[in-house]
């Protein structure tokens, strides 16, 4: 089969429909001239076509296997099947079994067209609430939502055809919907059946309520097996089907080396270090049902992610990149998977995440520049980022700014991330267990028996796992199987003031070279320094210094505001945590299965000669091993994300970004670029 290529489109804002509604409610496409459900009988029309023609209630209820089930749909429109699958699931599937729904639509409708256009269906309103909430914005991509403990919906914002390529999972079941192909010729192509054929679980069923001619050859084309069965009420028939043999994943012929390894779906998984990588990737885990051991040797947020706020905040490249995609993808779902995080704390206590909108100050014409070819290239949603200029800024910080230009996040923020750690961990399959892992090995290695991992404690206790996720920051490749990870430590220390009652400070956070939070129980945060090369903790004066020249520079007026009330901006005059970050040589995080570095470089090695060529031998990962590291200062922004990549590969669930993006994040990429420089 001829692979078409596997570029992703430009970062980009997608078109909501046009619709007109008719007197029953039901919303209807002015674009394409279709409808997207019949209002008097649309939902048992779905579960008459989607659901029974996939067996669904069936295949719920017998369903035992520790993965979810996965639903792919072409077309999400109004939701209307998903939430009929979800619903059928709830009725049938049993209590530990989970569902996987993914779905492709480029025309999304904003949120209120969504909450208008479900509301017509009383029976589902738990169901539309849910997903309502969690709506994303009309951005390229795929976003995921967590509709309950056991039910996660991917979307996949942008062509139907091109979404499914860039796909990094399997489906059992396919709803093929997509407007009419008479309607919509361009969705209805060879290369979409292709797409789902390749996608698919040997076995994956599939259902559609067409039986025009161009979906019957293109889908035999592609390998499925088809049949007639009766339709819909006056639709006399559909088609229905399935798929035995799916043909092989392709796209990672050209780069072996980023195949993901096979995995058994772990039962327990040790955890090495408790900040913000580790809590999440526990935490995602522990939903999944999987029992967790987070092994840390001070306290949960001990290191980078111990002060008490912590900004979300991107800086995302002028021109469209795969750093910018993940990041992109990263401040949206933390912001979704922030919102979702409530600890049980007292009421009088701050919540863990205030979306209180992020500021991006233009400090030099250069910068100004820069995010103006920023905005240009990427007319994104300003639900998700606009420009902004004077006076606006100063109106949106409650502050005087004196930088003209600059961006503004309008729901990003900041949170607690030592908070965010201890509640992450709170989760009844995590246990956590205070000591310091100083080495690991297969149970298997030297012929001896039993599988999985046992890492070894400085006090010589052991611990027992299937598999192991590395998340110790800077310290991520002090172990044999790690060493050859490029990591490079970076201080950074924040510095902390008791704001006088007469200064309000600013209400949203304001960046430019560091950070500035609005005040949290009276105090200011600002800073932080950024000290490459330098692993020390001790709070420093000239670090202070350093965070108090970048405020007078990002917000004199603050500054001056402080001196007229009294206060000394001197590093005396001011507390401060000091913490260290780690960071990858390319700036973007480590996320992924760990290779075998030897047999990487061994196999690898003709790419030195000839960086085009495919090597025929295959370089291993450690089997079970993985890691999540290098999210430098923007871990909020990242490690969330990160987390859910792991725990989907390890729970053998569809990925949560796309191909080159799972791979962009590939714990092994400058073990290749290393071998292809040395050429
Ligand atoms: N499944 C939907 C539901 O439950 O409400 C109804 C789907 S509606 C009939 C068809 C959907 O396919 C529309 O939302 C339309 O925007 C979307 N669509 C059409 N062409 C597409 C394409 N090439 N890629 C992605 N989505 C497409």
């Amino acid at each position: 089969m001829a692979q078409r290529p596997t570029a992703l489109p430009l970062l980009a804002a997608l078109t909501t429909p046009t619709l007109t509604w008719n007197e029953e409610g039901a919303p209807r496409s002015a674009a394409f001239d279709d409808i997207y459900f019949t209002r008097g009988d649309g939902r048992a029309e779905t579960e008459h076509v989607f659901l029974g023609a996939n067996h669904l209630p069936e295949r719920f209820s017998s369903w035992t296997l520790a993965r979810p089930f996965v639903i792919g749909e072409t077309g999400f429109g109004t939701g209307l099947n998903m939430l009929c699958a979800w619903a059928c699931f709830e009725q049938h599937a049993p209590s530990n079994a989970r569902l996987h729904l993914l779905s492709t639509e480029k025309y999304p409708f904003d949120r209120l067209a969504l909450e208008r256009a479900l509301s017509v269906w009383p029976s589902l309103a738990a169901y539309t609430q849910v997903l309502c909430a969690q709506w994303p914005a009309a951005v390229s991509g795929i976003h995921r939502l967590h509709l309950t403990e056991r039910v996660t919906l991917d979307l996949h914002f942008g062509d139907t055809t091109e979404r499914l390529e860039q796909l990094d999972g399997q489906v059992d079941a396919w709803f093929l919907d997509g407007f009419a192909p008479s309607k919509n010729p361009d969705m209805w192509h060879p290369a979409l059946f292709d797409a789902m054929a390749a996608r698919s679980r040997p076995g994956a069923t599939f259902a559609t309520f067409t039986c025009a001619g161009i979906v019957k050859r293109g889908l035999k084309a592609a390998g499925f097996h088809w049949q007639k069965v009766p339709g819909y009420g006056r639709k006399r028939e559909m088609l229905a089907g399935s798929i035995e043999s799916p043909p092989c994943d392709q796209r990672r012929e050209k780069t072996p080396w980023f195949t993901p390894p096979s995995v058994e779906v772990a039962k327990h998984v040790a955890i090495i270090g408790a900040g913000l990588a580790g809590s999440s990737v526990a935490a995602a885990l522990a939903r999944r049902g999987v029992q967790v051991t987070v092994i840390e040797r001070e306290a949960p947020g001990a290191g980078g992610s111990g002060n008490r706020q912590g900004a979300l905040y991107v800086k995302l490249a002028a021109e469209t990149n795969h750093q910018s995609r993940v990041y992109l993808s990263g401040l949206l779902y933390s912001q979704r998977w922030l919102a979702q995080q409530r600890c049980s704390q007292p009421l009088s206590s701050p919540s863990l995440w205030q979306p209180c909108g992020v500021i991006q100050l233009a400090s030099s014409d250069k910068e100004a520049l820069r995010q103006q070819r920023f905005i240009e290239q990427h007319p994104l949603p300003s639900e998700v980022v606009s420009a902004m200029q004077n006076p606006a800024l100063t109106d949106a910080a409650a502050l005087t700014i004196d930088a003209s230009h600059g961006l503004f996040y309008s729901q990003a923020g900041w949170a607690r991330p030592k908070a965010l750690c201890e509640h992450l961990l709170s989760h009844p399959n995590i246990t956590l267990l205070q000591g310091d892992v100083t080495s690991f090995d297969r149970k298997d290695a030297d012929g001896a028996s039993g599988q999985g991992w046992q890492l070894h404690l400085a006090d010589d206790r052991i611990v027992e796992a299937d598999q192991v996720v590395v998340a110790s920051a800077h310290l991520a490749n002090r172990f044999a199987q790690t060493l050859e990870l490029p990591l490079q430590s970076v201080r950074g220390q924040v510095s902390e003031i008791n704001l006088p009652e007469q200064v309000a400070g600013p209400t949203r956070v304001i960046c430019a070279g560091g950070y500035v939070a609005p005040a949290l129980d009276g105090i200011l945060t600002f800073g932080a320094s950024f000290v490459p090369n330098d692993a020390t903790t001790d709070v420093s004066a000239a670090d202070h210094q350093r965070n108090i020249d970048e405020l007078r520079q990002t917000l004199p007026a603050l500054a001056e505001e402080l001196e007229q009330a009294g206060i000394i901006l001197s590093p005396e005059n001011l507390k401060g945590r000091a913490a260290v970050r780690a960071a990858s040589p390319d700036k973007s995080p480590y996320a992924g299965p760990v290779p075998v570095a030897d047999t990487w470089r061994a196999d690898y090695s003709v790419l030195s000669k000839d960086a085009t060529r495919v090597p025929d031998k295959r370089g291993e990962h450690h089997t079970g091993l993985w890691i999540t590291t290098a999210h430098g200062s923007r871990g909020l922004a990242s490690a969330p994300l990160c987390a859910e990549l792991i725990a989907s590969r390890l729970c053998d669930e569809p990925m949560p970004l796309e191909v080159p993006l799972v791979d962009h994040l590939h714990p092994g990429r400058r073990i290749i670029s290393a071998i292809i420089r040395a050429q």
